[in-house]
């Protein structure tokens, strides 16, 4: 690991300052600590921003629900109001890691961590995730790999909150220099698409600072994932789907795949097609069909797709249990 200095931010205006361009922000230190001991990251600052003021509380103000980027994964999945009203966001943080990493994890941390792919993660690859000029799981050891991708990197995006806001269609806030900005799930992971070496669309300096999502009248949300292991383990494929649901009736769907592309995996027209539909076993099939219907799986990751399918059904089927 190199040297570096270590400072607190007080303020979220200060915290950017004090990254600079060749900081890094520290939160709960469970992805960024292993990337330096790794030697992937060599910040020459680490700004301790985890005691900003306005980040560490969860608010309900009526049905909108305000949730700071450093309120940790287990607060998230104990709180009762969260669980009452968005249950797909509580699941989604119950199912990270182990309770040791959801101690210290963030809401912040989880959105922004890297790639885990094994050539990005292994200190001697240069992959194009680093820069250089081939993505090694094309060729090579695809199993945990996307099944969509816009660009030549096939590393997918393995956050579980990404995918439950997205259902959710939650907003994150970012301190952008002076300003605040607000962005879409699909913003803040839109550049990972385009550009191989991006994890996300934060440029250097950005800092999350808090989550805002409504949980209207009626609305229903669920998670699932499944993994190798029941703990200490990522989705190999997660699902979240959230909706309004009147006598299994749903309207203002979304449904969304994770661990399959390096976006929150959405496909409009499978919302459109669940819109006003009462759901059965057949309605949820051709939605899972829909949505999985531009896929490329590549060498070994195709055994996803049936556990994509499954998942998309079990998981629209839980918002109408
Ligand atoms: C064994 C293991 C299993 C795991 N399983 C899962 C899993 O199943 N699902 C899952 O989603 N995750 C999983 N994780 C990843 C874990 O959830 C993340 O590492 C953690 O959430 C990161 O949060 P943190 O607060 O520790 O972030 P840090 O490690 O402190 O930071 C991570 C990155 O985010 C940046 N950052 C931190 N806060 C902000 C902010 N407010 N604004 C902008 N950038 C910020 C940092 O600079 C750094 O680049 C697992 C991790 C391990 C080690």
């Amino acid at each position: 690991m190199n040297a570096f200095a270590y400072v607190t931010a007080q303020t979220p205006e200060s915290a950017a300052e004090l990254a600079h361009d060749d900081g890094c922000f520290l939160a709960g230190g469970m992805d960024l600590l292993g990337e330096m001991k790794e030697s992937l990251l060599k910040p020459k600052t680490l700004v301790n921003v985890k005691h900003l003021p306005g980040t560490t509380e969860v608010q309900i103000d009526g049905a909108k629900c305000l949730i700071g980027a450093n309120v940790t994964l287990a607060a998230l999945a104990a709180h009762p109001d969260l669980r009452r009203l968005v249950p797909g966001l509580a699941e989604a943080a119950a199912e990270v890691g182990s309770p040791q990493i959801r101690n210290l994890a963030t809401v912040g941390g989880n959105l922004a961590q890297h790639s885990r792919c094994w050539y990005y993660r292994h200190r001697d690859v240069q992959c194009r995730k680093k820069g250089g000029t081939a993505c090694f799981a094309r060729q090579g050891e695809s199993k945990f790999h996307s099944l969509f991708t816009g660009c030549m990197c096939l590393s997918p995006l393995v956050s579980n909150l990404a995918i439950a806001l997205a259902a959710l269609d939650a907003r994150v806030i970012v301190q952008r220099g002076r300003k605040t900005e607000t962005l879409t799930l699909a913003q803040l992971y839109a550049t990972a698409w385009t550009t191989p070496a991006a994890h996300n669309s934060l440029k250097p300096g950005d800092l999350i600072l808090r989550i805002e999502l409504a949980a209207a009248p009626g609305a229903r949300s669920a998670y699932l994932q499944l993994s190798e292991k029941s703990d200490f383990d990522w989705a190999l494929v997660s699902c979240a789907a959230a909706a309004k649901v009147d006598d299994a009736t749903l309207t203002g769907v979304r449904i969304v795949l994770g661990a399959v592309a390096p976006i929150p995996w959405q496909v409009d027209e499978a919302n459109a097609f669940l819109e006003g539909k009462r759901l059965t076993d057949e309605t949820a099939r051709r939605a899972a069909e829909l949505l999985l219907r531009e896929a490329r799986p590549s060498g070994d990751n195709a055994y996803k797709l049936p556990i994509a399918r499954a998942l998309v059904r079990r998981t629209l089927m839980k918002l109408v249990a």
